[in-house]
């Protein structure tokens, strides 16, 4: 599915002003697309929601909700906003939706600030087992705040340990239980989760920032039936400008829009949410559902691939967009492999590893998916990532000219 228009006519506006900044963001440009963008949480935008984003919307102020506004001349903010929820809520299924978190993180600081009070227990997976730092981390405010408890992965399996989820909520009553995570391939379940909560009169958080994009595809279970609040990013698979979202009961609705705005937030970025309300848009139609499910079925031949390659997979596969391994079996740990891939113009990140120690590899299969590759394309990357492991100069060289010949074929932005 890719899609026409590069971004390279919009900065021409630019160029003739700020030929500074315009060098910067055309060299932007032609690095993601030359070469091949892995990152789990990455995505190309269509040019239409880009152009939403590069439009005069930017310079409106719009505290509060529609018809509920701090200032005057809201009426296309109001429109643009009202349009973005009604698609929100229609396509996940939720009682209620706020659009106005500026990412993903501000979503969940909203969602603890709608449910919690400072010192409150909350149980959310592990760091090191791929909690994101909102999840606990003693740098973000959710460590500093709230008392988190974590859980983790089975040594062997990889896979959630619900016992332990079980135990562990029993035994610290926490006032919430947050889902999700940065690199865990496979589904939460929600339902388990749901009746652990329901066990112990906890809240259930479903931090669906990863996944948001396969739920709206059909492509990954919906959390929206399950927890009360439902956090996410837009920017991600779902492929819509970089943002956050909630979603919740009805009950919730009033808390959590108080909690967005006025309690941690200003003013909305409305340019942001007409952007999002496009990228809904897109998300709510056929040709979306059917490139989630490709985005899976490439995780799945890429992983299969990497395994073949000797990479050990984290729960040895993936069910999501996403993919985590070690390395390890080829030689290198995951900060190398990072190193080496880049040197070969392939775009990732390390992570934690469960249970060994150095870091792993997280890559994701949204935007190479985007772009148009294919199955074929998948196995081909497996191959390429065990050459420039190697680290071998005149071999690094060759991947990355077959890279840009690969990207060549598959422009993000079409030619
Ligand atoms: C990406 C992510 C976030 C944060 O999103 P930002 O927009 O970077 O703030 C939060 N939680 C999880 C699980 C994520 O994957």
């Amino acid at each position: 599915m890719s899609v026409s228009a590069p971004p390279e006519e919009v900065l021409d506006v630019l160029r003739r002003q700020d030929p500074e900044v315009a060098d910067v963001l055309s060299g932007e440009a032609r690095r993601q697309a030359e070469t091949l963008q892995l990152i789990a949480a990455e995505n190309f935008t269509s040019p239409a929601v880009l152009a939403a984003l590069g439009s005069p919307l930017a310079n409106k102020y719009a505290e509060g909700y529609p018809g509920a506004r701090y200032h005057g001349g809201c009426e296309y903010a109001d429109a643009a906003e009202r349009i973005a929820v009604e698609r929100a809520t229609a396509l996940f299924g939720a009682d209620h939706a706020n659009l106005q978190p500026h990412s993903g993180s501000s979503a969940v600081l909203a969602a603890y600030a709608a449910l919690l009070r400072p010192g409150d227990t909350v149980l959310a997976m592990g760091l090191e087992h791929g909690g994101h730092l909102t999840h606990g981390s003693p740098a973000n405010f959710s460590g500093r705040w709230f008392d988190f408890v974590p859980y983790g992965v089975d040594p062997e399996t990889g896979l959630i340990d619900y016992e332990q989820v079980a135990a562990l909520a029993r035994h610290h009553r926490p006032t919430a239980i947050v889902c999700g995570s940065i690199s865990y391939p496979r589904h939460p379940d929600y339902a388990l989760f749901r009746a652990v909560a329901d066990e112990v009169g906890a809240y259930l958080v479903a931090d669906a920032a990863h996944p948001i994009g396969l739920v709206a595809g059909g492509a990954a279970p919906n959390p929206v039936p399950y927890a009360d609040v439902v956090c996410a990013t837009t920017h991600k698979v779902l492929r819509g400008p970089r943002g956050g979202m909630v979603l919740c009961t009805a009950e919730l609705a009033e808390r959590i829009d108080r909690a967005v705005f006025p309690f941690t937030q200003g003013g909305a970025q409305m340019h942001t949410i007409a952007a999002k309300a496009v990228a809904l848009g897109e998300a709510s139609t056929p040709a979306f559902t059917a490139y989630a499910h490709r985005v899976v079925e490439h995780a799945r031949v890429l992983a299969a691939a990497l395994a073949a390659e000797g990479f050990a997979l984290t729960t040895g596969g993936t069910d999501t967009h996403l993919i985590t391994a070690d390395p390890a079996p080829l030689g290198v740990d995951g900060r190398t492999a990072r190193a080496r891939l880049s040197a070969a113009g392939m775009v990732l990140d390390t992570c934690a590893l469960p249970h060994g120690d150095g870091r792993g590899i997280r890559l994701g299969t949204a935007a190479v998916t985007t772009q148009g590759m294919g199955a074929p394309e998948m196995a081909r990357i497996a191959a390429l990532f065990t050459s420039a492991l190697r680290g071998e100069p005149e071999e690094t060289a060759r991947v990355r000219a077959e890279v840009r010949e690969l990207t060549r074929s598959f422009p993000p932005y079409g030619r």
